[in-house]
């Protein structure tokens, strides 16, 4: 498969792509799988990345096939694996449009009890793997000065959460990679945007347990958890041309949890 993507010049200024790209990291579960979903659905070419989990990653491409959904098991921490997806990438798909930095992990303990791999684990699968795959695109992105990053960030990184220090400061460093690159790119057509997503059901909410749920519930204006479907929307929304004048932003989808 190796199709070019036609691009189409509009009155404004604004280039279309017909059939655009999108590489999103995680995609087997949970807010990546969604996206992956979200914009295969809205007409684009997907290719994702998984850690371990072979099965949901095939099962999410038998939804689709395999002309526009590519599952590749690169583990996001690793700069030498997340490259060689992306050149497989286009390599399949003959062009990338959109980057979605999505894989993540918590380790949540109190900081005395929080080992320095903890430490590492987290800042390195949440923060230096979007260093990484930001690495591997721009390039592409600038030659052909069009492309969009969507990062996904959290609330965490905006406020304070007891027990999440690792977390925390991997989202609130992801949030200003995204500014600094926004702003380093936004002359060369390239935008780059977060979203803050709070708690939204998923096996890394699901650890939590119900009673913690049901409290986190209660603390929530709109007195629920979101859905990945609605974290994917946001994606999508940051990553179209609907969004071509905002970059450096971050989009909070919280149900109201830190207004
Ligand atoms: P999840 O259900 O635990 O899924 C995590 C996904 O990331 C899986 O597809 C997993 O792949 C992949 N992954 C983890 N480490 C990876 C690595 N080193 N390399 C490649 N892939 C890796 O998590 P989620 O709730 O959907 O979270 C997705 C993102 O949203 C994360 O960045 C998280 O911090 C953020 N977020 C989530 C919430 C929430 O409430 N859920 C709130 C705010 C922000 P495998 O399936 O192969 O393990």
């Amino acid at each position: 498969m190796n199709t070019q993507n036609e691009i189409h010049q509009e009155s404004d200024g604004a280039r279309t792509v017909e059939r655009p790209v999108a590489f999103v990291t995680g995609g087997s579960r949970g807010i990546g799988a969604a996206v992956v979903r979200e914009l295969a659905r809205r007409g684009y070419r997907v290719c994702f990345t998984y850690l371990s989990n072979a099965q949901a990653a095939a099962e999410l491409v038998l939804e689709f096939d395999e002309t526009k959904v590519l599952a590749i098991k690169a583990d996001a921490r690793d700069s030498d694996a997340i490259s060689a997806a992306v050149t497989q990438c286009l390599a399949h798909f003959g062009g990338l449009d959109v980057l979605v930095n999505n894989a993540g992990v918590k380790k949540d303990r109190g900081v005395t009890a929080l080992s320095a791999d903890d430490w590492r684990y987290v800042l390195g699968a949440n923060l230096d793997s979007s260093f990484y795959s930001c690495k591997s695109v721009i390039p592409h992105f600038i030659e052909q000065r069009r492309g969009a990053i969507v990062n996904i960030a959290s609330v965490a990184g905006m406020i304070g959460v007891p027990g999440q220090t690792n977390y925390c400061a991997s989202k609130a460093g992801l949030i200003g990679l995204t500014r600094a690159l926004a702003a380093e790119c936004a002359s060369r057509g390239v935008r780059v945007n977060a979203v803050a997503p709070g708690y939204i059901v998923t096996d890394m909410t699901q650890s939590l347990g119900e009673r913690r749920l049901d409290a986190a519930a209660d603390s929530i204006p709109m007195r629920r958890l979101g859905t990945p479907d609605e974290v994917a929307r946001t994606v999508a929304f940051l990553a179209s041309d609907d969004a071509s004048y905002i970059t450096g932003q971050v989009l909070v989808v919280d149900g109201g949890l830190i207004s």
